[in-house]
């Protein structure tokens, strides 16, 4: 990215409600300059009566795409012209192409998660794993783990025991997975089910800044020193799940790399140039820490 905007340069959108936690433009930004591109990130807050509309502006305006966060990831979908095969699976997109008002949309939260999980690959084959959360990020972490890391079983702990259940439907449907089993936060033995569990994921927003001292589980005898643990918040590094996880001495891990990771596809997908991950990671923990220090 130039520090001037020419009438050339090359414009990307970000479209959500609110938008104002995202560090996406602070990314790409970064990423554009560090490339050398002309090309420039601009977050749009958006109304949801005015989605449709929104979108058509950044097709007249030639923008060459956009990301969607929440809570446009799914209703964006009717919008699009066409859709990745990852992204129908999940019903969720992230990222959408425009190619002169033909739209592509796709969801590059699988990289991050491929790419945060891949070098565990082996110690994860064939064995259970459980997930909080059955959202957005949920279905792209189950998507991720049924597709490259052929779990034995899936746990679904979530707070409202109908979205559980659509989400394990779906997977049935879409890609013949029978083995995920619902659970609530109440039975007495989610203790031993997340201690079996191989890997142990939280997919939901408990414990992100400011809420720093909440936590899907309350104890660290959740966990063992055997253990993945896998927090998809990346702001506080550390949240308290992660913290209790640690306590017991599981390998824990946090949401940067999945961040990093599905910005790098997006941003591969609109200028087809290789991200410069190392640097845009480092300078994002500049920013975290001076942010929450
Ligand atoms: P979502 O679609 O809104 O789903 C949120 C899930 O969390 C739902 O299952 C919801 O349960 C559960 N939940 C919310 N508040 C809860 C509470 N107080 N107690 C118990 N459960 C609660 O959100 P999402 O898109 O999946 O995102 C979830 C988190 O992932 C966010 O923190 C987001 O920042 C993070 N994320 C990180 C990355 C990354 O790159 N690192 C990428 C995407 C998302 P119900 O079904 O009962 O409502």
């Amino acid at each position: 990215m130039n520090d001037l905007l020419k009438i050339k340069t090359n414009l990307i959108g970000l479209i959500g409600h609110p938008i104002k936690q995202t560090y996406s433009p602070f990314i790409h930004n970064l990423a554009l300059k560090l490339k050398n591109l002309d090309y420039y990130y601009l977050p749009f807050d958006i109304d949801s009566v005015n989605l449709k509309r929104a979108v058509k502006g950044m097709i007249s305006l030639n923008f060459i795409g956009f990301n969607v966060t929440i809570p446009y990831k799914t209703k964006i979908i009717p919008l699009l012209n066409h859709l990745s095969d990852e992204s129908a699976i999940i019903g969720s997109v992230n990222t959408v192409i425009n190619n002169e008002g033909n739209l592509s949309g796709y969801n590059t939260d699988i990289n991050g998660i491929l790419e945060t999980l891949l070098p565990y690959k082996d110690d994860l084959a064939e064995k259970d794993f459980t997930i909080f959360g059955a959202g957005g990020s949920s279905r792209a972490v189950i998507y991720t783990l049924i597709k490259y890391f052929n779990p034995r079983k899936i746990f679904l702990v979530n707070r409202t025991e109908d979205r559980a259940l659509i989400v394990k439907d779906a997977f049935l449907e879409k890609m013949r997975f029978n083995c995920i089993e619902i659970l609530n936060y109440d039975p007495p033995d989610l203790i031993d089910v997340v201690q079996n569990s191989k890997l142990v994921i939280n997919t939901t927003p408990l414990g992100m800044e400011p809420e720093v001292d909440d936590a899907v589980v309350n104890s660290h005898k959740f966990f063992n020193n055997n253990q993945i643990v896998f927090d998809l918040i990346y702001n506080p590094q550390i949240t308290k799940f992660l913290q209790l996880a640690a306590m017991s001495n599981a390998h824990i891990i946090n949401g940067l790399d999945m961040l990093i990771h599905q910005a790098a596809k997006s941003f591969e997908l609109w200028t087809l140039e290789k991200f410069p991950a190392e640097d845009v990671k480092n300078s994002l923990i500049n920013l975290l820490e001076g942010k929450n220090s």
